[in-house]
């Protein structure tokens, strides 16, 4: 019978979720939707040393933003509740102790200082250094100590550690979905720790131990893991649950945008964007870090960006809805090869979406700005102003701006256009427009272009040496949107009051 569609985002509370765990998460989530299955979100706490405040509740409110649904987790339970590991710890030790009976696993007593003794000694004869098949024979296990000293040790309650018993020669075969046949000899392994001395299990008993029990069929992960699959095959192979191991995805790194390395935590503010969802701010050194969201990205251009980053549908098309996404998702269009993370692209998509929106939406999220600005403006005005701008902007906010001269009097007038485009014929121009403009009924985009280019034609000037010169003294600034259109929003009385000012404070 084929098993219900589950799969789990697992991640470890850590610091701030980067975006390329996001892209896992969001994966994870396509694929679950795509075959009517269930998405889980699990919080893998059992390192605690590495535990950082706050960490948890960004994921969640990461989710949030983004319309990441999940079916099962932290914060909203399900048939498998607990979803925060360090709740389950109760559950790992019997699977650890099921493991050492069944000789797949023994007690290690070993210190800091014997451990690093193995260390210099095996580097010493040229050896690798790990804790193996052929090391663990020189150390203190209950396969070396007789098991009347393991049981006194025990009693005694001495530190100990439960490693993985791992074959000396064998060979770890197994399939992922993205990479095809991966095989590891055993010989390259090392006995990993299960179970530490603190009553925890390490990450990968709970992660196996869990996506077991929690019935995932699918581990889609970063190729990070990679390394850790081979073992977490050996376990499901000594519990005997090779039949229902789950299939495994191993997802390309997010690399830099030059293609060298792995796009770290420190690369978007050095690089000037963005490498977390949500802004955050370290608890332990105060230092913050820019989020996609407050930077002005929507939620649904970083969806499409980021699933872009390694994967690609059957055709050509670049922009997809979400439900779009649901249907053409597939796990085989995931590419081996590590993705360049592009900033260019990320905003080309902020663009598109900003497009989509509706031009009332953007001028409704605008009003606040304007306000913090000081902007004497109304919801019809904005609206028209966002009409005018959103085509030449990435961001929303950037219609304030970038376009705030719609909103307030220019007091500087662009110096280049000024120098080389001011003279007494312009000057002289612009006062016979001001008049025109006093006495026009119709103030229509149309008509004012049209008693322009009239006047222009009337004086033999040429439209091409008044343009700019009549745009920067109504905005101050060289470029922006279709002037008469701008000049049709101000109005005719801001207008008037525009120029005025201009040719009494623009020195020539
Ligand atoms: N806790 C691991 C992490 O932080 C999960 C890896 C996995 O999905 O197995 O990424």
């Amino acid at each position: 019978m084929e098993r219900r569609v589950r799969v789990r985002f697992a991640p470890s509370p850590t610091g701030p979720l980067h975006i390329g765990g996001v892209r896992t998460a969001l994966y994870n989530y396509l694929f679950a939707k795509k075959h009517d299955g269930d998405f889980l979100l699990r919080i893998e706490d059992t390192d605690q040393t590495r535990f950082v405040p706050g960490a948890e509740e960004y994921i969640i409110e990461t989710f949030k933003w983004l319309g990441i649904k999940y079916n099962e987790g932290v914060g909203i339970g399900g048939h498998h509740a607990p979803y925060r590991q360090s709740e389950r710890k109760e559950i790992y030790k019997q699977y650890a102790d099921q493991l050492v009976s069944n000789d797949f696993a023994y007690y290690a007593f070993d210190t800091i200082e014997d451990l690093e003794e193995m260390r210099k000694k095996l580097e010493a004869a040229k050896l690798p250094s790990k804790y193996d098949a052929s090391s663990r024979m020189t150390m203190k296990n209950s396969l070396t100590l007789s098991s009347d000293e393991v049981k006194q040790r025990l009693a005694n309650n001495e530190p100990y550690v439960i490693r993985i018993k791992l074959p000396r020669k064998d060979e770890v075969r197994f399939h992922d979905i993205i990479r095809g046949w991966v095989v590891v000899q055993t010989t390259q392994m090392d006995d990993k720790v299960l179970y530490k001395s603190d009553g925890m299990p390490t990450y990968h008993l709970a992660n196996v131990v869990d996506d077991y029990l929690m019935k995932i069929t699918h581990v889609i992960r970063g190729e990070e893991w990679l390394p850790s699959a081979p073992l977490h095959v050996m376990l499901y192979k000594y519990f005997g649950w090779e039949s229902v191991m789950p299939q495994f995805a191993h997802l390309p790194l997010l690399l830099k945008p030059e293609g060298n390395g792995k796009l770290s935590k420190r690369d978007g503010d050095k690089l000037g964007f963005p490498v977390f969802p949500l802004e955050w701010t370290d608890p332990f050194t105060n230092e913050k870090s820019s989020g996609y969201r407050e930077s002005g990205y929507l939620p649904e251009a970083v969806i499409n960006m980021l699933t872009f980053l390694g994967w690609h549908p059957s055709d050509n098309r670049e922009i997809f809805t979400i439900d779009e996404l649901f249907n053409e998702f597939s796990l085989e269009r995931v590419s081996k090869n590590g993705a360049k993370f592009d900033q260019n692209k990320a905003l080309w998509f902020n663009h598109k979406y900003l497009q989509m929106q509706n031009n009332a939406e953007i001028a409704n999220s605008l009003m606040t700005l304007a306000e913090i600005n000081g902007y004497n403006t109304n919801i019809d005005f904005m609206t028209k102003a966002v009409s005018l701008m959103k085509e030449k902007v990435n961001f929303a906010k950037e219609i304030i701006e970038k376009g705030y001269y719609l909103f307030t009097h220019p007091t500087k007038y662009d110096e280049a256009v000024v120098s080389k485009k001011w003279s007494d014929i312009v000057h002289q121009f612009i006062e016979e427009f001001l008049n025109i403009i006093k006495k026009e009924e119709n103030f229509s985009a149309e008509n004012l272009e049209n008693s322009f280019k009239e006047l222009a034609l009337q004086k033999s000037i040429n439209t091409g040496q008044l343009l700019q010169p009549l745009r920067v003294a109504i905005s101050g600034e060289a470029g922006g949107p279709p002037l008469f259109n701008m000049i049709e929003l101000l109005g005719k009385n801001d207008s008037i009051i525009r120029l005025e000012k201009a040719l009494k404070n623009i020195k020539y």
